[in-house]
């Protein structure tokens, strides 16, 4: 066969396989096993369908399970993907600090580690972090309360409550830091005093980010703190927690005209937190677009694995303990009343206005 006949056949093969695939899936490069927190909550099935789509653009098949917050079946889910020989390992640990012995085993047979979301501490098995710069989803939350503060005439006291994340998680500490450096002048100077006293991360943290034990907590400090004074702001870490303290909320009358609702904040943008914000139940949230995450943390994996340069863009803020971690950070954006609508259906198409009534 001369030479260029064969090419012919070649180029004509290689043309019809991809107009086969149409999608034009490339080749395939073996699977990325993926494991997230909960499908509790929204945010991570987006994040979990984002990836798996992005993996297979990439042409890899995603292995995703989901750990139902519970730390020794996602070790368990680990062992099984590291024993079927998975390429990669996208993880968002439940516990931070409980993967140390799986990502040895992960070490031994040089597959890929990348932290999702969450930072995975005390190991250095791991290789890139893709998350959002967590301190300033912290400091967006704080000053919308002070923002808030200030349009209302800055009056003192002002009373403010604070809760925080799971103290297991990095993130609930960085998102911590992050609203207590906004707050911190304001409590120091008297303008805003946190009648309870519990200020401390240890004081305020919310086992496994759960919105029930939020609003049980939230009861304890309405009924030991709040007999005759006004509640002005809560700071909530994310939206779970903010849907537990609503409830507490209206368990002992806010959220009328003659006792509206403090100016609570949170995180992630869930449905029904926007719902609330569009309400007037809670003032902020912050949008963290997890299309963006899984689609870095996709591009994170290809690159890792075929030895091109990963993109970073943090190289200092995410020490784990043992190492810095090579970090993309995405950028997150505060929402309220007044920019929903542009923010979450204009520009990001993240929600329809159909799905926000
Ligand atoms: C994430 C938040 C999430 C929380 C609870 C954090 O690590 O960054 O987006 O709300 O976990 O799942």
């Amino acid at each position: 066969m001369s030479i260029l006949k064969s090419l012919a056949i070649t180029m004509a093969v290689s043309v019809s396989m991809s107009s086969v695939a149409g999608t034009a899936y490339a080749q395939d490069k073996g699977v990325v096993g993926i494991t997230l927190p909960n499908k509790t909550q929204s945010r991570w099935i987006t994040d979990g369908n984002n990836m798996v789509a992005a993996l297979k653009e990439k042409g890899y098949t995603a292995d995703l399970q989901y750990a139902n917050d519970d730390v020794p079946t996602q070790v368990n889910q680990l062992e099984n993907m590291i024993s079927k020989g998975e390429k990669a390992l996208v993880i968002a640990p439940i516990d931070g600090k409980t993967l140390s012995d799986v990502l040895n085993l992960a070490a031994q047979r040089h597959i890929k580690v990348i932290s999702y979301d969450r930072l995975i501490r005390d190991t250095k098995n791991v290789d890139y972090n893709a998350t959002f710069d967590n301190f300033q989803v912290g400091a967006l939350q704080a000053q919308s309360i002070v923002d808030v503060w200030q349009k209302k005439g800055s009056k003192t006291p002002f009373n403010v409550e604070i809760f925080a994340g799971s103290i297991d998680d990095n993130n609930a500490h960085m998102v911590y830091n992050g609203g207590i450096s906004v707050l911190k002048p304001y409590i120091d100077s008297g303008k805003f005093v946190v009648r309870s006293k519990q200020v401390t991360i240890e004081k305020v943290a919310t086992h496994n980010w759960d919105g029930a034990t939020a609003q049980s907590r939230m009861d304890n400090l309405l009924s030991a703190n709040y007999g005759n004074a006004r509640l002005d702001a809560v700071l909530c870490p994310n939206d779970g927690i903010a849907i537990g303290v609503i409830s507490s909320l209206k368990g002992v009358g806010y959220g009328t005209s003659q006792q509206p609702m403090p100016a609570i904040t949170g995180q992630d943008a869930e449905m029904q937190n926007v719902k609330a914000i569009i309400r007037g139940d809670q003032a902020t949230t912050v949008y963290k677009d997890t299309r963006q995450l899984a689609g870095m943390a996709a591009t994170m994996v290809d690159d890792a694995l075929s030895g091109k340069a990963v993109p970073v863009n943090d190289t200092t803020s995410y020490n784990n303990g043992v190492k810095v971690i090579p970090t993309y950070l995405v950028k997150p954006v505060l929402v309220d009343a007044s920019n929903w609508k542009t923010i979450l259906v204009t520009q990001g198409r993240y929600y329809t206005e159909a799905q926000l009534k």
